[in-house]
């Protein structure tokens, strides 16, 4: 096996807006803890340094005007005008570097991408992906730049089957749009549901593709509250036995770590074991892996979560005797100390939720299952 590590200390030098809630050090941060528990040290393992996606690659998804506004606020100045396009929302400010920081964000997802095209890497992760809210001709969500798109695209010319899996608080909205008229790509979210977060108008389960891509599109809304049991009841109802049908060449897997319960901006109450056990279920059915971090606003958390994730990535997770029980000492200075406590939700919350998330499955197996030919 051979695995690959991008990151760019450059990434982490934005200077960010005052109040702006963007961890420009995740890809830092993650690599430094990895580097500390001697996660980087073995010898089928590379870190790479990326290029920023050239224009004519940023181009393959995104509108020439857009861009163009995205370039001029990369010196930090910002017209009135642009606000169509989502630039300088709280949000979306615009700041000076705003077009480096993205792109080179781009050029790390597409490094990923290449590597794997080139036959060099069976897995690699680039913890500053997963911009998936970004649009053609718009920004969105803290998204400037889709690099998930753009590598999907990549994947595309090159003929592949593409399995894309987006786990995060928020729907993967603007990579459900760009495929949800094609068999070649199968997108599937698991997100909080939009009746509590943003972006509020997509991603329910009754949005299954059209044209050709019906049936090769998958969302399942979360209710509020939902924790590791509930989370991983509908994880392998609908995971599995989807990417066992679908038969991926590639798959990309989005890990936001805004799904955690310690994250302020979300309402699901997931540990990072639930991301843990969800990856090796992804790693099972992939040939070859992307994984990017997205979401995720609490450094430590996100920190220990995507190390944890390359540790799972390279056959190196903390095993379960690493763990002494309840009232010793739960986390140590090795491994398990990525690892979080479990967390408990009340019984009479655990109940509301298991039966909303059963009746979601039980909706996409109707719908979805039958187009797939897959037995529920
Ligand atoms: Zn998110």
């Amino acid at each position: 096996m051979h695995s690959a590590f991008i990151y760019s200390e450059k990434l982490a030098e934005v200077k960010a807006p005052k109040g702006y809630p963007w961890l420009f050090d995740r890809s830092e941060s993650t690599y430094q803890l990895c580097k500390k528990l001697h996660l980087l040290d073995y010898d089928w393992m590379s870190i790479c340094i990326p290029k920023p996606a050239n224009t004519e690659e940023v181009l393959n998804f995104h509108s020439k005007k857009y861009i163009n506004l995205l370039k001029k606020a990369n010196k930090g100045i910002f017209e009135e005008e642009w606000l169509r396009y989502g630039l300088g929302t709280t949000e979306c400010p615009v700041f000076k570097g705003v077009y480096d920081y993205h792109a080179l964000a781009a050029g790390a997802t597409l490094q990923g991408a290449e590597l794997i095209n080139e036959g060099k890497a069976d897995v690699v992760f680039s913890p500053t992906g997963g911009f998936h809210h970004a649009g053609k001709d718009f920004a969105a969500g803290f998204c400037y730049i889709n690099d998930i798109v753009l590598a999907i695209k990549k994947w595309l010319r090159q003929r592949k089957r593409v399995f894309y899996i987006d786990i995060d608080a928020h729907h993967g909205d603007q990579v459900q749009e760009a495929f949800y008229s094609t068999s070649k790509v199968m997108t599937v979210s698991f997100h909080e549901s939009g009746h509590t977060l943003f972006p509020f108008k997509t991603g329910f389960e009754n949005e299954i593709g059209r044209g050709n891509g019906k049936g090769y599109t998958i969302n399942v809304p979360l209710p509020e509250n939902t924790s590791d049991e509930e989370f991983l009841w509908a994880f392998d109802n609908i995971f599995l036995p989807v990417a066992q049908a679908f038969q991926p060449d590639v798959v990309m897997a989005v890990l936001g770590a805004d799904v955690l319960f310690s994250d302020p901006f979300s309402n699901l109450q997931l540990t990072n074991d639930a991301i843990s056990k969800a990856l090796q279920a992804i790693q099972q059915v992939s040939p070859k892996l992307l994984v990017l971090g997205s979401g995720g606003y609490v450094r430590e958390d996100i920190a220990r979560t995507w190390a944890l994730a390359w540790a799972i990535m390279n056959d190196l997770g903390p095993r379960e005797e690493d763990f002494s029980a309840f009232g010793g000492m739960f986390w140590g200075d090795g491994l398990s100390s990525l690892k979080d406590r479990p967390h408990f939700v009340p019984e009479n919350i655990k109940e509301k939720t298991q039966t909303e998330i059963r009746r979601v499955v039980r909706s996409i197996e109707k719908s979805v299952f039958a187009i797939l030919k897959i037995n529920p």
